[in-house]
């Protein structure tokens, strides 16, 4: 019947059951109820509407690069956001002068694609991006940003979709564009960070104007620089939000973590503040350590940690992961249980990125 009304109103395939792994960098998580693919901005729009008449718990993935989804699933509609393949790495110049550019770009195009091409054209402003993963859309949600670049500095306007409030009497879902500044970007975070705040379906990023070489020479200084500290393991990017004036990473290393392990989930060795992947891990071995490192961190600085990542799906039988009284009360009985590494090496802390 679900099938049929989201198939019947989008005209696109809709797929039963589908397992979420594939489609996060994490390469973890559990089926989801319903699963399509947008192939733009225009028709994930329509999707929205539809899921949200029919009173559907949606999960949008783009890059699937920032989110641990549970190994029991999605109860819903997961939406991959996609891009015609033409606007994967590109966008549409929109308008340009002797100063600046305008380009308008899919919420699917790929992050640090948009950053080759527009270091190509001698545009400014997104070389930083270049080692980014994922979707423009899940980095203007999230305001990513690295080396002192942010998402915030570029996106002139955003389209997106809004959330109706459903027996409120309000108005149902429609479609707005606000400027940048009407964002409210901060510290990896914006208006439509929040699950169920909106969606990303489109944007207008503005470019200054520099020589392609030098885009390009800082482009291969930052990938570089993240060739020595980023590990290359499956990962989600940084698990945990720096804390005003700290970095999480660094308060990891010094507890003593690097390398913990709970099952196949595993403290990077070469970055603090990233779990990697070591094969089989499960979304519960990651919600694991995620809590005991909140609660070796929160005995040791008394600073609770943040997290970055995205937590998301079907949660009913491993406890809240976002439960920070939870944390609080296992950090006053003191847990670590990973197993120690004895291979640990210490390299210099990359901190500002991820
Ligand atoms: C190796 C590695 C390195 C990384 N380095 C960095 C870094 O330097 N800096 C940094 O900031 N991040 C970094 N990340 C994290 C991640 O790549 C970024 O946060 C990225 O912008 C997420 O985009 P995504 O499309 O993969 O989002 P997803 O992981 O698919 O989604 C993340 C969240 O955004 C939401 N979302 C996705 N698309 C949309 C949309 N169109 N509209 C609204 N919400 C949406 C999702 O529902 C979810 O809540 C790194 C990750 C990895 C794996």
């Amino acid at each position: 019947m679900i099938r049929f009304a989201l198939h019947g109103e989008t005209g696109l395939p809709v797929d039963t059951g589908v397992p979420i792994a594939p489609y996060t960098t994490l390469k973890i998580g559990g089926p989801a109820d319903f699963f399509m693919k947008a192939p733009n901005g225009e028709s994930l729009g329509r999707i929205l509407t539809t899921a949200e008449n029919l009173a559907l718990p949606v999960l949008v993935l783009g890059g699937g690069s920032n989110v641990v989804v549970s190994d029991r699933g999605f109860r819903g509609l997961a939406i991959k956001v996609e891009t015609p393949t033409n606007l994967r790495n590109r966008g549409t110049v929109i308008y340009e002068d002797g100063q600046e550019v305008l380009i308008e770009v899919e919420p699917g195009c790929q992050t640090a694609g948009i950053a080759r091409w527009t270091a190509h054209l001698g545009l400014s402003g997104l070389d930083w991006a270049c080692g980014i993963p994922g979707t423009l859309g899940g980095a203007i949600a999230g305001n990513a940003g690295a080396y002192d670049g942010d998402m915030k500095a570029v996106v002139r306007a955003v389209t997106f979709w809004s959330p109706g409030r459903a027996g409120t009497g309000l108005p149902a879902s429609r479609v707005c564009t606000v400027s940048g500044s009407e964002m409210a970007f901060g510290y990896r975070s914006s208006r439509l960070k929040s699950p169920g705040s909106g969606v990303v379906l489109g944007a207008e990023l503005r470019l200054g104007r520099t020589s392609p070489a030098e885009l390009l020479q800082r482009i291969d200084r930052f990938e570089a620089s993240r060739r020595t500290r980023q590990p290359t393991e499956r990962s989600c990017g940084s698990v945990f939000r720096n804390p005003p004036g700290k970095f999480a990473g660094q308060l990891i290393e010094q507890a003593g973590l690097k390398g913990h392990r709970i099952g196949d989930a595993q403290i990077s060795l070469l970055h603090g503040n990233y779990i990697v992947n070591r094969g089989t891990a499960t979304a519960r071995d990651i919600i694991s350590l995620i809590k005991a490192v909140r609660e070796r961190v929160l005995l040791d600085t008394d600073i609770f940690l943040e997290t970055e990542v995205m937590l998301t799906g079907d949660w009913s039988t491993d406890g809240d992961p976002l439960d920070p009284d939870d944390t609080r009360e296992a950090a006053s009985r003191v847990t670590l249980k990973a197993t120690p590494v004895t291979d640990a090496v210490r390299s210099p802390l990359g901190e500002r990125n991820g």
